[in-house]
């Protein structure tokens, strides 16, 4: 051998184990002896090239230099920390106390660029009790049955009384209180899975059940409220004897709802005939759910206590208190008429409320502590009732459009035949798999204890964005169907609905700029907030010794994840290790990919942005995006593991991760083109798409399996609607769809038979209806086969039927006083209401 190719072995041997050691994160010490070792043989049998041995000692001095501790941390580490101490982003004491609620969970192992495959599928399927099963099949199947959208958001603005009651009595509004209190105690799957059933029905229903079991007044007695405040409050609660609300937001202060004015003053005052220390509350809220007919607000504010009746301070921040509606000085009463939903949400004002101390939810001790109590429950209550109803929403679109589909017939053909539709139906199954997943998988992880504040976000931002994409395709393959509003039309009004989701708890635009990345570097990067809380130690030498320790594990893992990228993009991740060898691992590996490539980028757009990058909001979004994607991904790969590894599901696994890393791969590349620092988006681009972006969003065959699979009746169909209300009864639209749907399948022999007679001029028709007519003159088909198409036929222009109205039942009465557009209420009293007599016609138009 020559001697250019011997020199050429030793330096792919060393610089191979360096990456190949980098690659797997061996520690420093294993690395050094390993490196060690090599160096050695190569001293030993090697040519004594002084060129390489230059390289050779360089890089083995690189990995040795870190342990001469003295050494490194006052030439390196000393000036580092004073260069970073001026990049530090300025954060207020509310971004903190995000920082620090929740906790991490498999989102802190994707951001360390080498997930750990065995911690997600340790995880157990999240499955129901017995007792949760059946309040799912028995109340909740129930209360579904009792909803009639047209007459709650059409004819009373409301639910009727005995809704109302039925809710109350079967403690829908206490699925999150312990027993202890008369509550149901439910995981939060459970929770979840009844948002999702009832958000298949009906939107009213789903927001006023979800709210009293997400944040509120339960949720904050049960994890801060004091034992008195726990016996007061939850027993009513649990009861539905008391309604409550949460009541933060105001006019001035929507997304910034730390900013809000409304005040609280320590002050004396009369309370059940005694004077007593109190606060004197003064309050102008807007939007807040179920306030109209609150017994209980749960009321955030600001706390002043300027005569300092209870301490030093005098100014103590946001606070949370419980008021009852009915003291002096609260207005409630008032309607808010959220995009034609009439769930119960409203102003309500409060003048000089006075409350004892103890109104204070945890009491005085509390005081001051409302904001940190919020972003503590946020961090959990996020992940479950929003996007469980937006999950919900897409079960029910799923379920309606693949039937609508393949029922409705235009040019000969069902509809869901024509490559166009088909498209759409595969997104609409494809994102409401995604969200299934997402909600599933994370709810589970609550159930374990987790408290995944990052997951939350990109649940709550990415489930809703999914529902809302999910409502406009099933809009669009329903046609003017959905769009004629009235009892028939099933989709315009949860079609409406999808912006509220969009909109509370953190609106998504703020949600995806601010919080996915922003909170998720900080939290889930395993160096990041370390090295920030050494370099704003008060004891500087403490801090130089943890920020060294900090910045030298973060170099060593920068250093990992840049080989990790190059390597597994390089390889298009084939041989990355993966816990399973079923055909799902591909995807797996892609996973893994792109959690090196997010790492490396993460690094380099904090170390070269620093505090910037929190205003970058594009940026920030577009990492928070890829984070997203391969968290969603993952959730998608547990859950087919979870419900049992379905073959039949496949397809949908596959469209939904193809779709999910094509994103990420698009994210990264978007992040790249739009990144400040060109030399840095240069070198990142190198390393993180070597062979360009190589992946490809889902092909159309695959789309067109998932069709098959949600226009026929089957197992994939039904578990991919699992939640969904499907009862079969007159008022039921996805059970009237099922049943037409079977009996299109059962009686398609007996259509072939009509077609085939067409053929060969037995009978002319063209026209179904007409056809089945013809056959049965013309002795075709038989008597009996002939009811049945005749029944089936009609059963399907039933539900290709929309209505129609008489001009004046559509005529506005003007009867109603016109609407206050100050948002505080002045009175108690409701608008008093049209009563327009609106009956309704449905006509049977032909529909084919
Ligand atoms: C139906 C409904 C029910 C509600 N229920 C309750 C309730 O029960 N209790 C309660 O307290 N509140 C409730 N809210 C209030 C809700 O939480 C707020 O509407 C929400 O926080 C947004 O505030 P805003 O509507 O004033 O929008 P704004 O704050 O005015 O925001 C307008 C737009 O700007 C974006 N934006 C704002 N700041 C930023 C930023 N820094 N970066 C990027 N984008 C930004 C937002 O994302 C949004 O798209 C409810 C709202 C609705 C609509």
């Amino acid at each position: 051998m020559s001697g250019f190719l011997i020199s050429l072995a030793w330096f792919a041997l060393f610089f191979g184990g360096a990456i190949y050691l980098a690659y797997n994160r061996v520690n420093l010490l294993n690395s050094t002896l390993v490196m060690g070792g090599i160096l050695l043989a190569y001293l030993v049998f090697g040519d004594w090239s002084f060129l390489w041995m230059l390289v050779l000692v360089a890089g083995y001095a690189l990995l040795v230099i870190p342990n001469l501790l003295e050494f490194r941390r006052e030439k390196i580490t000393r000036p580092a920390l004073e260069v970073y101490r001026t990049m530090l982003p300025s954060m207020s004491d509310t971004e903190k106390e995000a920082l620090e609620a929740g906790n991490t969970w498999w989102d802190g192992e994707l951001f360390s660029g080498m997930p750990d495959w065995d911690k997600l599928m340790s995880f157990p399927a999240p499955a129901l009790s017995d007792e949760e099963q059946a309040f799912l099949d028995g109340p909740c199947e129930e209360l579904c049955g009792m909803l009639d959208d047209w007459d709650i958001s059409h004819e009373r603005g409301d639910m009727p009384p005995e809704v109302w009651q039925y809710i109350k009595d079967h403690k829908f509004f206490a699925m999150i209180i312990p027993k202890q209190y008369g509550g149901l105690e439910f995981s939060a799957y459970a929770n979840a899975m009844v948002i999702a059933k009832l958000a298949s029905r009906n939107s009213t229903a789903s927001s006023t059940v979800g709210v009293p079991n997400s944040l509120g007044p339960a949720e904050l007695l049960l994890h801060y409220g004091t034992e008195e405040q726990k016996d007061r409050w939850l027993p009513g609660l649990a009861s539905g004897d008391e309604i409550p609300c949460f009541a933060l937001t105001s006019p001035q202060a929507g997304s910034d709802a730390a900013a809000i004015i409304d005040s609280g003053v320590v002050c004396k005052g009369q309370w059940e005939g005694k004077e007593v220390v109190g606060i004197r509350l003064n309050w102008d809220k807007r939007y807040i759910t179920l306030a109209p007919v609150a017994t209980v607000l749960g009321l955030a504010f600001k706390l002043y206590d300027p005569d300092h009746l209870i301490g030093d301070r005098e100014d103590y921040g946001i606070t949370a208190a419980l008021i009852p509606t009915d003291l002096p000085g609260v207005e409630i009463g008032r309607r808010h008429y959220p995009l034609s939903i009439p769930f119960q949400n409203g102003p309500t004002t409060g003048k000089d409320v006075f409350v004892p101390l103890d109104a204070i939810i945890g009491g005085p001790e509390m005081a001051g502590k409302g904001w940190k109590m919020l972003v503590e429950l946020l961090s959990v209550g996020r992940a479950i009732t929003l996007p469980s109803t937006a999950a919900g929403g897409g079960q029910a679109a799923s379920y309606a459009s693949g039937a609508y589909t393949q029922l409705r017939r235009q040019f000969n053909l069902p509809v869901a035949k024509f490559e166009g539709v088909g498209e759409a139906l595969a997104r609409i199954a494809g994102h409401t798999y995604i969200m299934n997943a997402a909600v599933s998988v994370t709810a589970g992880a609550i159930d374990q204890g987790e408290k995944p504040a990052v997951p939350s976000a990109i649940l709550k931002y990415h489930c809703t964005e999914l529902g809302r994409k999910v409502a406009n395709d099933a809009m669009d393959v329903h046609g003017g169907k959905a769009i004629m509003m009235g009892p028939n039309n099933y989709m315009g009004r949860p079609y409406m609905a999808t912006p509220i989701a969009i909109t509370v708890e953190g609106a998504n635009i703020l949600t995806r700029s601010l919080i996915i990345f922003g909170q998720g570097a900080m939290r889930c990067h395993p160096y990041v907030l370390r090295e920030l809380q050494a370099a704003a130690d008060p004891d500087t030498e403490r801090g130089l010794v943890d920020f060294d320790d900090a910045l030298f594990s973060h170099i060593g893992y920068a250093i990992s994840n840049a080989a990790r990228a190059f390597f597994l993009a390089l390889t298009h991740a084939k041989f990355s290790r993966v816990p399973l060898t079923t055909p799902t691992r591909r995807y797996y590996q892609n996973v893994n990919r792109y959690s090196a490539a997010f790492a490396l980028t993460t690094d380099f757009a904090m170390l070269t942005l620093g505090g910037k990058l929190k205003i970058k909001e594009l940026l920030s979004a577009r990492l928070g995006d890829v984070l997203s994607a391969i968290y969603l991904a993952s959730c998608v790969l547990k859950h087919f593991e979870n419900q049992g590894r379905r073959a039949s599901d496949l397809p949908l696994v596959e469209w939904s991760v193809r779709t999910l890393m094509y994103h990420a791969q698009e994210q990264l590349h978007s992040f790249l083109r739009n990144f400040p620092n060109r030399p840095v988006a240069f070198l990142l681009r190198c390393i993180i798409f070597p062979r360009g972006r190589t992946y490809s969003s889902p092909a159309d065959e695959l789309g067109q399996k998932i069709v098959g699979l949600i226009t026929a009746t089957g197992e994939s169909r039904d578990r991919l609607s699992e939640q969904a209300y499907k009862a079969l009864a007159d008022n039921s639209p996805l059970g009237l769809l099922q049943e037409a749907l079977e009996m299109s399948e059962r009686y398609e022999p007996l259509e072939q038979k009509l077609r085939q007679a067409r053929k060969e001029g037995l009978i002319q028709a063209e026209y179904l209806g007409h056809q089945i007519e013809e056959a049965a003159r013309a002795e075709v088909i038989s008597k009996a086969e002939a009811d049945d198409l005749r029944d089936y036929h009609a059963k399907v222009q039933h539900l290709m039927a929309v209505d129609d109205f008489a001009p004046e039942e559509l005529r506005r009465s003007g009867e109603a006083p016109k609407p206050t557009v100050k948002a505080a209420a002045k009175t108690k009293k409701k608008p008093a209401k049209k009563k327009v007599a609106r009956k309704k016609k449905v006509s049977a138009k032909k529909a084919e």
